[in-house]
């Protein structure tokens, strides 16, 4: 567990985060992590509007040197990282980072951009209007795009690959042991198992208070493990209350699993263990 200490999802100020780089890595360094790595929301802008969970192109200079600078302050104490998270609809960054998380945020739609967890009020009315309320019709276009979320971003892991469940454990939307979503989920699954790159296993929404239990669901899971892939626990953390939430009953979930190939970091590196 020591090793899996470390989280390489995390948000600050600079987008949706309560917290600044230095803040959350004062309390990495309290909880004993070896590593923390910084995944700013990179700057999306799909409506008229730039979202406000995600950098603007200035702050994400501000957010490269500050993450650069708590680094080099801390480098005794704790090794730092520089990623990105970057969405299916973000452009390629110009600017080099450590790592990007692959994400998909929004299903584009021929009328407008649904954001996939924004609110379950905004994803009710929403897949009510472009899909007439079928849950399973729109996840077959989700994961349509996630199977692609390695190439148009050429992360080097998957973020909460099944993002479209957060709010199902309350709101019970759709039924994950329907025999179409499964097919969609795999699919999916299927194609990015071939990259050999680590899906997350993400305790976010746990954190949140949307789930119990990490992302991805356990079917999931066993398929991973079935096929030989790679997991990273990451807490998804926006608060420096959250860094290493739910690690244990994480990796509790991923051992049962029968995943053998669990990913962390070393001396900045991502590597099995
Ligand atoms: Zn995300
Ligand atoms: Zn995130």
């Amino acid at each position: 567990m020591k090793d899996l200490k470390c989280t390489l999802h995390s948000h600050t100020t600079y987008c949706d985060g309560k917290n600044t780089v230095e803040e959350m890595v004062e309390s990495a360094v309290v909880l004993g992590c070896h590593t923390i790595g910084f995944s700013g929301h990179a700057y999306i802008k799909v409506f008229d509007w730039v979202e406000d969970w995600c950098m603007t192109l200035e702050n994400e200079k501000k957010y490269q040197q500050d993450v650069r600078a708590v680094g080099e302050k801390y480098k005794n104490k704790i090794d730092v990282l520089l990623g990105l998270e970057l969405d299916y609809y973000s452009k390629a960054p110009e600017y080099e980072y450590d790592y990007i998380i692959g994400s998909v945020h929004y299903v584009k739609t021929p009328n407008t951009y649904i954001a996939v967890d924004l609110s379950p009020d905004d994803l009710k009315v929403k897949v009510g209007e472009e899909y007439g309320g079928d849950f399973i019709a729109f996840a077959r276009d989700y994961y349509e795009l996630v199977a692609d979320v390695y190439n148009k971003t050429k992360c080097d892991m998957i973020g909460h690959f099944d993002l479209i469940t957060k709010f199902n454990e309350k709101f019970n939307f759709f039924d994950e042991n329907d025999k179409k979503y499964r097919e969609y989920a795999y699919d999916a699954l299927d194609t990015l198992l071939k990259t050999g790159v680590p899906f997350e296993v993400n305790t976010g929404a746990i954190s949140r208070g949307w789930r119990t239990t990490p992302y991805p669901s356990p079917f999931i899971l066993s398929r991973i493990a079935e096929k030989n892939g790679s997991v990273i626990i990451n807490s998804d953390t926006h608060s420096r209350d959250s860094i290493l939430c739910e690690y244990e009953k994480a990796y509790e979930i991923v051992k049962n699993s029968g995943v053998k190939n669990i990913c962390t970091v070393k001396d900045k590196k991502i590597i099995c263990i």
